[in-house]
């Protein structure tokens, strides 16, 4: 790593923080509400009714634009967890 001072220091990896955002503003068109912010979610989709359903009905979100713990795994929980959701919607079970 060089410095704005000139100064370097020897470095073989560097972790970088990052806060996501939600890349357009469709979700905010459509009237979802946000979860609170978290040092790793500016922008998470609020879930109040049941997991994977926005604020608004019949519109469903999955993955990092919850604004859960950004991970695969986590990724992979909520897409099966969503689409549980959606099929409860489409049949009428919930
Ligand atoms: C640098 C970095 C390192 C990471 N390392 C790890 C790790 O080691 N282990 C781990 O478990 N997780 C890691 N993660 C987190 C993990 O990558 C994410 O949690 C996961 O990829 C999120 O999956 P997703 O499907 O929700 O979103 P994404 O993978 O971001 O997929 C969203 C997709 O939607 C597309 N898209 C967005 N807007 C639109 C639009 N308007 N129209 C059409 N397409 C659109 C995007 O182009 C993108 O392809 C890392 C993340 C980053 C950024």
């Amino acid at each position: 790593m060089v410095f704005a001072d000139g100064t370097e220091r020897p470095c073989g990896g560097l972790l970088v923080p990052v806060t996501l955002h939600q890349r357009t503003g469709l979700a905010a068109q459509l009237g979802a509400a946000l979860a609170a912010p978290t040092p790793l979610t500016a922008e998470g989709l609020a879930t109040p009714k049941m997991p994977g359903e926005t604020s608004v009905r019949g519109l469903f979100v999955a993955g990092d634009a919850t604004g859960q713990m950004p991970s695969v795994a986590n990724v992979i929980a909520s897409g099966s967890t969503t689409a549980s959701a959606i099929v409860g919607r489409l049949t009428g079970a919930t």
